[in-house]
């Protein structure tokens, strides 16, 4: 192609970096002014405000916006224009830049996609390319792809739902957000939901063809699907594809390997204690699942019996025996014997639990009443506000130490800043997804996996829970900053993999001898290619 258009392809485009003799070969020559550039030096400028129009770019251009939308649609610029420089800038300031790219931001983000919409960035089937799902795959640019993110937009974040909003694949099968429906911004298909046979169809299509276009080994991860499918769709496919639903299974590892790092400060094994959630869906019951499974492999218990001491509370109140009749099949489970409670203060004190996991999506529910009823309990309360973005949180990091005393082991989906409470300083830990779900794909695309189990996501658990050092629990952290994620997803990665040869379900063979060190080597760099 020409180098005009080379400077327009964010996979491609160097910038500044294109050599002299790139510059000879891809016709590059006069499109760009003389200087070259290393791509260290590109973020660098961009890290210190000096005189050069480039300084306005990158971290500096990022951050000389107040409003985070605003450095959002930065980032994205950046990512439209040289993807590299775009990856290499995260990559070097994730912990700063997460909370743009990630939650509370994107969730903003999503909300407006049609009024910040540029370009299209991944692909979009909706019920009009019913029937023609492959022709749709076949017309994506690449042909090698490992891991599909797909979403139908149902259960964005704890926004509800946002149509047709998400990628890089958006099933779009309508929405019933009546905002969007009557927003002459908004992208999607205006018309309500399709359910039932229409919606099964359209996914059973969808995975077929993927497999059809990419093979057996492409991961399919479910994102944000509303509850009603997500199950459901776990359980139809996960026997014969490989998928991965990150609401249910990813969520639940980053929770299992918090609570198991909680544990070296609180003491006592996980069954020795005594779990309440708030939110009987995706997040709650996959988390109260693996957590039962976890006791019964650690020898103690069989998962039965592990799991009547997990209590979840749902939009009714408290899960009950006598709520059986009318209960979804995934909190039958739970339904133990007690007479009923309604609200979460009771529950407090009605079951004692030792931890507090929240995942309703219901901002502000964990109220001082509740904090000071779970410390009055427990000498150190662990108190996981999951819900996301920050608007949905239960309670902030500065209620959960202020009204715990300081003693709360605390943790939430959305971040929050560092607490000082009695001249202490609090850090609190980002319980979230991300985490895990990096690792976790990355796990079985190097052992190619052919299949998901939940000895997989437990491996992925018990993977960031050891990475958790002494150092950090001393300071009230359960989980290792997310500054080093490469390194904790390349270890994860290992450990799934591991597991994956275990279980004879790895393809991808000789075993490497070193799984990390393997991992490492398949990790995307954000280096330049030479066009040589
Ligand atoms: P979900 O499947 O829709 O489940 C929501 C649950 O909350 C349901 O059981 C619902 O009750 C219950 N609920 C709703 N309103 C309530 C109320 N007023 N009182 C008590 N319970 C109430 O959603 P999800 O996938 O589990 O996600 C829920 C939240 O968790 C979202 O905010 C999401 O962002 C967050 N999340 C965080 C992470 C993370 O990594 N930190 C990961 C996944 C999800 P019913 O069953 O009666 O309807
Ligand atoms: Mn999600």
């Amino acid at each position: 192609g020409s180098g005009h258009s080379l400077l327009r392809d964010p996979r491609h485009n160097k910038g500044l970096s294109f050599t002299e003799k790139e510059r000879d070969a891809h016709y590059l020559r006069g499109l760009l002014p003389p200087v070259v550039l290393s791509q260290d030096l590109q973020l660098t400028i961009s890290l210190k405000p000096v005189h050069l129009p480039q300084e306005k770019r990158l971290l500096q251009n990022v951050q000389q916006f107040e409003v985070p939308l605003q450095r959002y649609m930065a980032l994205m610029d950046l990512q439209e224009r040289n993807e590299r420089l775009f990856y290499k800038l995260l990559i070097d300031n994730v912990e700063e830049l997460l909370p743009v790219v990630y939650t509370p931001t994107v969730g903003e983000a999503c909300q407006k996609y049609g009024s910040i919409f540029r370009r299209p960035q991944g692909l979009y089937i909706s019920l009009k390319e019913k029937g023609r799902i492959l022709e749709v795959l076949r017309n994506w640019p690449e042909k090698s792809i490992q891991v599909i993110v797909v979403t139908d937009g149902e259960r964005i974040l704890g926004l509800g739902d946002l149509g047709c909003q998400c990628l890089p694949i958006t099933i779009d099968v309508g929405t019933n957000n009546e905002d969007l429906l009557k927003d002459e911004f908004y992208i999607g298909l205006k018309q309500r939901r399709a359910t039932g046979q229409e919606y099964s169809e359209l996914l059973d299509e969808f995975m077929t063809a993927v497999r059809q276009n990419y093979g057996q080994k492409v991961l399919v991860q479910f994102e944000d699907f509303a509850n009603h499918n997500a199950f459901t769709l776990l359980e139809k496919y996960r026997a014969n594809h490989l998928v991965f639903n990150d609401d249910i299974q990813g969520t639940s590892a980053v929770v299992l390997a918090g609570l198991i790092a909680a544990l070296k400060s609180v003491g006592g094994t996980l069954a020795d204690h005594t779990f309440l959630f708030f939110g009987a869906g995706e997040a709650g019951t996959g988390i109260a699942e693996l957590v039962a499974l976890e006791i019964s492999r650690q020898g103690k218990v069989s998962v039965e019996e592990a799991r009547q001491k997990i209590w979840l509370v749902d939009s009714k109140g408290l899960i009950v025996a006598s709520r059986n009749e009318t209960l979804q099949p995934f909190k039958k489970r739970y339904a133990h014997e007690h007479e009923p409670v309604k609200d979460l203060l009771d529950a407090v004190k009605a079951i004692r639990p030792t931890a507090l996991i929240g995942s309703a999506g219901v901002g502000r529910s964990f109220t001082k009443e509740v904090i000071e009823a779970m410390s009055s309990i427990n000498e150190r309360p662990i108190i996981l506000a999951l819900s996301n973005p920050t608007s949905q949180s239960e309670c902030t990091a500065e209620e959960a130490y202020t009204w715990s005393q300081g003693r709360a082991i605390f943790g939430s989906g959305s971040p929050f800043d560092p607490v000082k409470y009695n001249d202490k300083l609090f850090v609190p830990a980002q319980a979230n997804n991300a985490y895990i779900f990096p690792g976790f794909g990355l796990g079985v695309v190097i052992s190619g996996a052919v299949r998901v189990t939940d000895d997989m996501v437990l491996a992925a658990a018990e993977g960031l829970a050891f990475q958790v050092t002494p150092e950090h629990i001393d300071r009230g952290l359960i989980y290792p900053p997310f500054s080093i994620i490469r390194k904790i997803s390349a270890n994860i990665a290992a450990c799934v993999a591991a597991k994956a040869y275990d279980l004879g379900l790895a393809s991808q063979l000789p075993r490497p001898k070193d799984l990390v060190k393997y991992a490492e080597s398949c990790m995307y760099s954000p280096v330049y290619r030479s066009y040589r």
